[in-house]
């Protein structure tokens, strides 16, 4: 039976594009591999180019293009740092289409120096509230408040994302605060997590507060299976974790939702490599796999990770963040070529 998808392609800024069209090529290349296969491909605009032509960095016709898909690609976008400029389109789209869990699998590859080797774990971090609410405002002059909202409905959910995910992995679950200082909404985060734990015997669980967390990701990162973790800890931890296992240039990303998926690199825009065919690729190409996977195809999903491993093992091929001098189109070409 054929499967057709929708997909919405948001290219981004600065890297964005070279890094998505990379990906494109190479579900291109699944697809036509595979007889059973169709990608449609909706290409949106969003990211911080936009704002001059309209006056935001997520034009309503792109929410309506997204509204039409099965999932989105997104690459990295560059965020106006001013107050009262649009905010953040991942943050936006995630909010908006309720994609709850960001899940960031953490993993040494071969041919990639790791602090430890055969490095596997994930973090999942909440990703719709916390210190990413975006309410945020000026009392007076020189005195800045930021709210971290922290629900119990959005904490309850998350881990009982996390747990189902421990449950077919290792079954070990830690859960990173900083509820010695953040009682009230950290207090609220371990509540939730220890409530969904009663649901899921089976998990073992470590408490860690997210300082101890960052040391010991480096200390034993091997002790960890999933983290689970609020947002903007998550968000720090997964950069650590991505240089822990290797590079920022191979770490992907998915935002989870109840009906939504939106696949995107944990890395941003890097603006200063623009257009200089340098950077590596497959953290997009590796999104792209996630995507495959949530749209139910696991053996599209497989191709490409086979490929990406293959090319890593192979070692020929090395982008500047491997310590090869490679560029990013003989990388997608490298990896399209053990798909075909
Ligand atoms: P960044 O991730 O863009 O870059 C940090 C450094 O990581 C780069 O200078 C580069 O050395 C390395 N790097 C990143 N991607 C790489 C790749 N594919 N291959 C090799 N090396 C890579 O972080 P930043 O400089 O803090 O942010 C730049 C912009 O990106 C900002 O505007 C930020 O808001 C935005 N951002 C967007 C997203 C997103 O769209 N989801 C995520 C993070 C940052």
């Amino acid at each position: 039976m054929p499967k057709s998808y929708n997909i919405a392609v948001l290219k981004g800024d600065g890297i964005g594009p070279e890094v998505t069209e990379a990906a494109i090529k190479v579900l291109n290349a699944v697809q036509e591999s595979s007889q059973n296969l169709t990608l449609n491909f909706l290409y949106g605009e969003a990211g911080y180019h936009c704002i001059a032509e309209y006056g935001t960095n997520l034009p309503e016709k792109t929410v309506a293009l997204i509204k039409r898909t099965h999932a989105c690609l997104k690459g990295p976008m560059t965020t106006p740092e001013t107050p009262g400029a649009p905010v953040s389109v991942a943050v936006t789209l995630r909010r908006m289409f309720n994609l709850y869990a960001n899940v960031r699998p953490c993993r040494s590859f071969p041919n990639v120096e790791s602090l430890k080797p055969d490095l596997d774990f994930v973090i999942v971090r909440e990703n719709t509230e916390g210190l990413y609410s975006g309410v945020e405002f000026q009392l007076a002059p020189g005195v800045g408040v930021a709210l971290r909202i922290i629900t119990h409905e959005a904490s309850f959910r998350v881990a009982e994302f996390a747990f189902k995910l421990a449950e077919n992995r290792k079954k070990h679950l830690t859960y990173v605060h900083k509820g010695n200082i953040l009682r009230i909404t950290d207090g609220i985060f371990k509540d939730a997590v220890k409530e969904a734990a009663k649901k899921h015997p089976t998990v073992t669980i470590d408490d860690l507060h997210v300082d101890a967390a960052t040391m010991q990701l480096i200390k034993r990162p091997e002790s960890f299976d999933v983290i689970v973790t609020t947002n903007l800890f998550g968000d720090i931890l997964s950069d650590e974790a991505a240089q822990v296992t290797g590079s920022l240039g191979l770490a992907a990303g998915a935002n989870i939702g109840e009906t939504y998926g939106m696949f995107e690199p944990v890395h941003g825009s890097a603006p200063k490599y623009t257009n200089m065919n340098r950077v590596n690729p497959i953290a997009t190409i590796m999104a792209a796999a996630m995507m495959l996977e949530y749209l139910g195809e696991k053996a599209a999903a497989l191709k490409i990770e086979k490929a990406v491993l293959d090319v890593l093992s192979e070692g020929k091929i090395r982008t500047a963040d491997l310590g090869g001098s490679s560029t990013t189109s003989q990388m997608s070409q490298a990896i399209e070529t053990k798909i075909h």
